[in-house]
């Protein structure tokens, strides 16, 4: 069984990134730059929020980090956007999820200019990836993609089973999967029968934030096995399937498979960095 190896692809990504920013910062005479904003304290968040400006900064794109405090209200959220969507040096805008529960999410993404929405999460880039390649594209489904493309895996005709319909995982990677000409399951908690889909899945991408729910019956001889989920069992990080409890046997049974830590997460990343540059791309150019 083959590990898709997501840092060492990811690291590539980087570094053929560092080396197009410096010939665009020579261009245009300035950096690409991302304005992240963090409202609270989860801990979660504030890691995932460090480690995004840590690899922006690595490779040469500025990132501003703007922590509010929990209390922030929705208004002040929304001028904070607002005035980052006026300023002609900030290329992308990322709201960090989840917001505190006084916040509506859906408001809060749709005051985001659309051409500067690095996570792909605003309405306008959701149905342009319906329709054309100007969408951007939502990090998580991307590098999983970018992922199965570098290690040669044939998406076409495939029987591609995801489990997990949210907006930021599910339903966008089941449309870049139709896109790419996979015949495409989407699985939920609502799923009748789960393992009768799941025993289909050519690929199988699992995003549900529940370890050992999928054992190695439920697999498919042969099956590329994404996996998303990011859980935390007796303090240690686990996948959704990975490192679960019936490991061995799905690793029997998979062909290949993304291991958690190291699949999913830094492809994430990869691809946050690889949408600034393409929106800083777009705005240099008009
Ligand atoms: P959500 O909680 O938004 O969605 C989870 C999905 O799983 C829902 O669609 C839910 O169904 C489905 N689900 C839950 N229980 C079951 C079940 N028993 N059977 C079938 N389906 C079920 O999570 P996200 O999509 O945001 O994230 C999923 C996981 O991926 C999390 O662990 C998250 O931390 C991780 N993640 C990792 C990233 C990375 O970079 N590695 C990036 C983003 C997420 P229903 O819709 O019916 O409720």
């Amino acid at each position: 069984m083959k590990i898709l190896n997501g840092t060492a692809l990811a690291k590539k990504i980087k570094s053929v990134l560092a080396i197009e920013i410096e010939y665009l910062v020579n261009k245009h005479k300035r950096a690409p730059k991302l304005s992240i904003i963090l409202v609270g304290e989860d801990p979660a968040s504030t890691s995932y929020v460090k480690s995004k400006k840590k690899s922006c900064n690595e490779i040469g794109i500025l990132c501003d980090l703007n922590i509010l405090p929990f209390s922030t209200s929705q208004q002040e959220l929304l001028a904070l956007i607002q005035s980052l969507n006026k300023d002609p040096e900030v290329d992308g805008i990322l709201v960090q999820l989840p917001l505190p529960k006084h916040i509506d999410q859906q408001v809060v993404l749709q005051t985001i200019n659309y051409k500067k929405d690095v996570d792909g999460l605003h309405p306008m880039n959701v149905g342009l990836m319906n329709v054309s390649d100007e969408a951007i594209i939502p990090c998580t489904p991307k590098g999983i993609l970018s992922l199965l493309r570098a290690e040669d895996i044939s998406i076409t005709g495939k029987h591609c089973v995801i489990i997990g319909r949210s907006n930021l995982v599910g339903k966008p990677m089941a449309q870049l999967m139709l896109r790419e000409n996979a015949s495409v399951t989407v699985c939920h908690s609502k799923t009748r029968d789960l393992p009768y889909l799941t025993r289909q899945g050519e690929i199988l991408i699992i995003a549900i934030g529940q370890p050992n729910l999928v054992n190695a019956d439920m697999l498919k001889e042969g099956a590329v096995v994404i996996d998303v989920g990011i859980n935390s069992v007796d303090g240690k990080l686990v996948g959704d399937i990975y490192n679960s409890i019936d490991v061995t046997n799905i690793e029997k049974k998979a062909a290949a498979i993304s291991p958690v830590p190291g699949g999913v997460g830094p492809m994430t990343i990869a691809s946050l960095l690889e949408n600034v540059v393409e929106i800083y791309k777009r705005r240099c150019v008009g």
